[in-house]
């Protein structure tokens, strides 16, 4: 089946190719499309929505995604992409996660993805995945990208960084809303939901 992917990042389509192997991924970019909403969900659907119209009949997906830090309220939220400004990279960000968080006890955070999904009917569908951890207090781990070297899973001593893709993947925020939407649109294709 096929999967259109809101999407031109060639890393993101390549780990929704792993996790969703039972499908042909095609990407197509929402371009001009901003992420205005206040939340993951609506940034998702503002993306999804985007490339809906050029695929009638087709399954589309979009997920938006971020990390919330407990002390900080939440933050980064849906800015951890531009945390430390709209030109920043993630050395910027976080060393200004680590900053905000300096002398802070209570260090729990989790990622989260949402992916939204219009089904062949136009539909739409919106499923979520979380990783809970906490932020160390160094970077550690050359993997990954984003926040991974500061972000320690629950259950491990090893932040994301320092992690096979796999196993980061088998507990990760994205891989477990990846796992929920096939679980969605295998319910779907057999006639429920
Ligand atoms: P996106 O919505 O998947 O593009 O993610 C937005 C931002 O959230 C990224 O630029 C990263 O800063 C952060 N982020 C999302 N997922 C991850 C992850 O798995 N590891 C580290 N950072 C992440």
């Amino acid at each position: 089946m096929r999967l259109f992917v809101a999407s031109h990042n060639a890393h993101k389509l390549r780990e929704i190719a792993q996790v969703l192997s039972g499908f042909e991924i095609a990407g197509d970019d929402p371009a001009g499309a901003e992420e205005t909403a206040s939340d993951f969900a609506g940034n998702a659907l503002i993306k999804v929505r985007a490339i809906a119209g050029r695929h009638r009949g087709e399954w589309c997906m979009a997920d938006d995604s971020g990390l919330e830090v407990a002390c900080l309220g939440g933050a980064p939220g849906v800015r951890s992409a531009r945390y430390a400004g709209e030109e920043a990279d993630s050395a910027k960000n976080n060393a200004l996660l680590l900053a905000n968080m300096q002398g802070a006890a209570d260090r729990r955070a989790n990622f989260t993805c949402t992916i939204a999904l219009v089904d062949p009917d136009g539909a739409e569908h919106v499923v979520t995945g979380k990783c809970f951890g906490k932020i160390a207090l160094c970077a550690s781990g050359a993997g990954g990208f984003g926040y991974d070297p500061l972000f320690v899973p629950d259950g491990e001593e090893r932040s994301f960084a320092e992690m096979p893709a796999e196993a980061k993947s088998a507990i990760s925020h994205r891989g477990r809303a990846l796992a929920e939407a096939a679980k969605l649109i295998a319910n779907a294709s057999k006639g429920g939901d």
